[in-house]
């Protein structure tokens, strides 16, 4: 038989790498970005039309090429990036393969214009599909212009697997922010369909991310720095409240380049571990430099993916990182204010040994009622504590035009105490007030606590109320005169389904008729005048979880009566009421969010109160 086998055609085999370097627009864009920036630009333009299908343009102010060097870019392995194997260890640019220009040329319509900065004259050569249509001289700015048209234009069947016009712009998108984000002091522009989408000045890394994904991120960042022998981590990480269910706003940056890493993706998320709802994803920024002899960018042709040398110490000094910045940021609670462990049982343990919750609210006090007041909203000439030195020197009347006037202080504090650093808030004597009767606000050892009153009582009373439902230990107090109350069939059908957890909460209940229910006992926490309307919202919301959340019946119960015996906005709590609430909230196996999935605090760091006085 004859010879059969035959090398084969330049054009051919660049089609053949094109199809690992090329998957979708997005790959173009990624390239000629990246080749930009290699060519040490400091303005980068990227022009796209119909979600790069049509049109794929990368305009930069860099080196450009000299005339051969213009015609030998798109020639296969063709790199002035790496001389020798070796290289690939020291590697300091994007690329390095010296593929991306040879496919991209091999699959689309290209002309590319360049000149060097010592040159009067530049380049202009026209491809397709590997073919050179035409290269004349022509005058040019400094830097490079690369157009790439009609992508796929002689592979149909790729052509036909594109996505719609809005899912590859869509990537493009993403490819553009990996890029923008990684290189904050090149400005960039990008336009789509004629119209501007980004134009990002040279800023630092956060004033980048916060215009690209909006002023409101300024507020969710964290810092996050660390650096050993192995790696220097720096970046940002969004607070837990703001982490979100489907994954975006992640990315790992080595030496500069976007990789996908679900291992370091892993440590993220376990260093947020407790801070997140379940199947929630934190967002984060994070660079990692690395000596380039500890990592091979070279095992797949898109470098996204990256081996580690050492990725076991990573992983660990990663996870240790960012979990050192919450605490220190005071975004994880359980750095600051060290929890009993006993109180991480599980509701379902009958030996449960942790200090019991213990709000005591001053419930028969009436917010309309005149009762005095010792705050500056009325009292203000004669505060008791030492506050008023604070305010020295402030005129009164201006004073009361401004917001203070809605705080509500305390006369008893002690503000000796108020500024020093409070390494826990489970001593006794926290700092305390109330502000505009709706939080109660507290220092801590790096800023400032404001606790939504009502959200942070609910949570304690569901997590006490779901322990004495599942432990079935609870105290009710004794109804001197039983009490019938009337409902209706279904009514009372429900309540003898939920009769066991209803006994459990403390209710002693007897079922007269199918309409008539006689209670002799309610829970500590209730009072006789609320009875009624707390067992209407039982039975309610009882009805309406059951046929949508899938919530158990105890949980839907403690979440009810958590509502319904929580203080209210409005409600004043008394300095001894504002300490117990924070030392319970605290206490609870979950701080931060309200059973009913609301935040219960925000902390303001010491940097954040200082920067507003910058
Ligand atoms: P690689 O980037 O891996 O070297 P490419 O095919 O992307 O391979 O580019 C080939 C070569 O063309 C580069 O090594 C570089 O010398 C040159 N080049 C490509 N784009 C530009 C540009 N925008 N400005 C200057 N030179 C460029
Ligand atoms: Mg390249």
């Amino acid at each position: 038989m004859a010879d059969i086998i035959q090398l084969l055609p330049d054009h051919v085999a660049n089609q053949i790498a094109a199809g690992e370097v090329v998957q979708r627009p997005a790959s173009v864009v990624k390239e000629l970005l990246e080749n930009a920036i290699d060519a040490q630009a400091s303005i980068i333009k990227l022009i796209v039309k119909e979600g790069g299908k049509t049109l794929i343009q990368v305009v930069d102010n860099g080196n450009g090429m000299s005339v051969t060097d213009a015609r030998m870019s798109f020639e296969r392995h063709a790199t002035s990036k790496i001389n020798c194997a070796d290289d690939l260890f020291h590697l300091h640019t994007k690329g390095f393969r010296g593929e991306a220009l040879a496919s991209i040329a091999a699959i689309a319509h290209l002309e590319m214009q360049t000149r060097q900065e010592q040159d009067e004259v530049g380049t202009l050569i026209k491809i397709e599909g590997s073919k050179v249509i035409s290269q004349e001289v022509k005058v040019s700015p400094k830097g490079t212009s690369i157009a790439v048209k009609n992508l796929f234009f002689n592979i149909p069947a790729r052509r036909k697997f594109l996505k719609s016009t809005q899912v590859e712009h869509r990537h493009i998108v993403d490819e553009f922010h990996r890029v923008a984000i990684a290189h904050p002091s090149i400005q960039f522009y990008f336009y789509s369909n004629g119209s501007e989408l980004f134009n990002l000045p040279a800023v630092n890394l956060k004033k980048r991310i916060v215009r690209i994904f909006g002023q409101k991120t300024n507020e969710k960042l964290v810092p996050v720095a660390e650096e050993t022998q192995l790696v220097k981590i720096k970046g940002f990480v969004c607070k837990p409240e703001y982490a979100k269910k489907s994954r975006g706003e992640q990315f790992f940056f080595v030496n500069d380049r976007f990789i996908k890493s679900p291992y370091l993706h892993h440590a993220v998320t376990s260093a947020f571990e407790g801070l997140l709802k379940p199947d929630f994803y934190p967002g984060y920024f994070i660079f990692l430099e690395v000596d380039p002899g500890s990592i091979d960018i070279n095992i797949h042709p898109t470098k996204t993916e990256i081996k580690f040398d050492d990725e076991h110490s990573l992983y660990a000094i990663l996870k240790s990182c960012v979990k050192h910045s919450l605490g220190q940021f005071n975004v994880r609670p359980a750095l600051d204010f060290e929890k009993d462990p006993n109180l991480d049982t599980p509701y379902t343990s009958t030996h449960r040994m942790g200090i019991q919750p213990a709000v005591t609210v001053d419930r028969t006090f009436n917010p309309f009622s005149s009762r005095p007041e010792k705050s500056f909203s009325k009292g203000f000439s004669k505060p008791t504590g030492e506050w008023e030195s604070l305010y020295l020197g402030l005129d009164s009347d201006e004073f009361k035009d401004n917001a203070f006037n809605s705080f509500t202080v305390e006369s008893d504090v002690n503000s000796d105490s108020i500024f020093q650093d409070y390494e826990s808030l489970e001593r006794s004597g926290i700092p305390t007030f109330q502000l505009r009767r709706k939080y109660v606000v507290s220092t801590i050892k790096s800023g400032m606590l404001i606790i939504d009153q009502g959200r942070a009582h609910q949570r304690v009373l569901y997590e006490k109320l779901l322990g004495n439902i599942t432990v079935r230990k609870t105290i009710s107090q004794q109804l001197l005169f039983p009490i019938p109350l009337n409902f209706s069939k279904p009514e009372i059908t429900v309540l003898e389904e939920i009769k066991d957890s209803l006994l459990a909460l403390g209710f002693v209940l007897s079922f007269i008729s199918d309409t008539i229910l006689e209670v002799s006992g309610i829970p500590q926490l209730v009072r006789e005048s609320e009875l009624r309307s707390i067992l209407d919202q039982l039975i309610s919301d009882y009805q309406h979880n059951l046929t949508s959340e899938g919530f158990s019946e105890s949980e839907i119960l403690a979440k009810t009566l958590s509502k319904s015996l929580a203080v209210k906005t409005g409600e004043v709590l008394d300095i001894d009421s504002q300490q117990a609430l924070v030392n319970s909230l605290f206490a609870c196996k979950e701080s931060k969010i309200s059973p009913f999935n609301k935040l219960i605090y925000v902390t303001i760091t010491d940097m954040e109160i200082d920067n507003k006085f910058i």
